[in-house]
C-alpha cells in the first residue's frame, strides 16, 4: 500500500518539526503503508525541510518515504512553477488544478456558485486547463482528476467526451492519476475520479497511485484499503510510487 499525498504542514497548522514528520510516519507503519509520499502545498514552500525529512526517515528503514509536492496549476505561473521546482530535488510533483481565472472553486463558500454556473460549460474549462497541467511537462502526477464535481454538480454531456483530451494528454506524457480518497469526505461523497473514468483510464493503460490528502497524521492511509480493492476488483495490477522522478511499480 502507498499513500503518495499527505500533507506534512497542513495548511500551514504545523511546522515540519522531526515529532511532526515522526506523526506522519507512525500512522503510515500502523497501515502498513510501504511508500509514503510528502506532498505539502507549493505556497508553504518555504516551510519544506528536505534535509530534516530524508534524516527522520532513516528511523524507518521499513517505509520508503518520498518528498513531492502538490502545485496549484495556472497556465500564466508555468515560469514561476518551473523556478521553484528546480529549487528542490523533488521525488515527484502533483498538479492540481483548485482554481481557474482566480476562481478557487474548491472552498466551502463556493458551493452555490456551482449551482449557478452552466454545469458543461464549468466542467469543460475544468478539464481544459487539467489538459494544460499535463502538456506543461512540470508534473509527474495528476491530482485529484475530477476535483470539479465536490459539490455534487454532474454535467449532462457524458463524463468521458469532457474528460477526453485531458485523458490523452496525461496518456501522451506518461503521467500517472492518483485515486484520492479524501472526495468520501466532500458533498459529492465519492472517490477522485469516479469508477467509470477509473475504467477508463485503465483502458487507456495509464498508471495510477493512491493518495488520502491527509492534512494531519491520523488521515494518512485513510480508505487506501478498500481503495485499492476496488481497482483491484477493475483489472489493475500495479500502483505507483517514486525515487528521483522516476516510477516505482508496487503490485497491488
Ligand atoms: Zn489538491
Ligand atoms: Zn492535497
Amino acid at each position: 500500500m502507498l499513500d503518495m499525498h499527505v500533507h506534512l504542514t497542513g495548511h500551514a497548522d504545523r511546522l515540519a518539526t522531526a515529532g511532526n514528520i515522526r506523526e506522519f510516519l507512525d500512522q503510515a507503519r500502523r497501515m502498513g503503508l510501504k511508500q509514503i509520499g510528502f506532498a505539502d502545498h507549493d505556497y508553504y514552500y518555504k516551510d519544506l525541510n528536505l534535509p530534516l525529512i530524508r534524516e527522520v526517515a532513516e528511523e524507518y528503514p521499513d517505509l520508503k518515504v518520498a518528498i513531492g509536492l502538490e502545485v496549484d496549476y495556472r497556465p500564466s505561473d508555468e515560469g514561476k512553477i518551473k523556478n521553484l521546482l528546480e529549487q528542490f530535488p523533488f521525488d515527484f510533483v502533483i498538479g492540481s488544478v483548485h482554481e481557474m481565472n482566480g476562481w478557487v472553486f474548491d472552498f466551502p463558500e463556493e458551493e452555490a456558485v456551482h449551482h449557478q454556473k452552466d454545469p458543461d460549460r464549468m466542467y469543460k474549462e475544468y478539464f481544459h486547463w487539467v489538459e494544460m497541467a499535463a502538456a506543461s511537462d512540470l508534473f509527474t502526477t495528476i491530482g485529484h482528476f475530477d476535483l470539479i464535481k465536490l459539490f455534487g454538480v454532474r454535467p449532462q454531456t457524458d463524463i468521458l467526451r469532457l474528460a477526453d483530451a485531458a485523458l490523452e494528454q496525461i496518456q501522451k506524457k506518461g503521467l500517472v492519476i492518483e485515486l484520492n480518497t479524501a472526495g468520501r469526505y466532500k458533498p459529492v461523497g465519492e472517490y477522485y475520479p469516479e469508477v467509470k473514468i477509473i475504467q477508463e483510464i485503465k483502458r487507456r493503460g495509464i498508471p495510477m497511485t493512491l493518495g488520502s490528502d491527509a492534512h494531519g497524521a491520523e488521515y494518512v492511509g485513510r480508505d487506501l484499503e478498500r481503495a485499492a480493492q476496488l481497482l483491484k476488483n477493475l483489472g489493475i495490477k500495479d500502483i505507483i510510487g517514486f525515487n528521483h522522478g522516476q516510477k516505482e511499480y508496487y503490485p497491488l
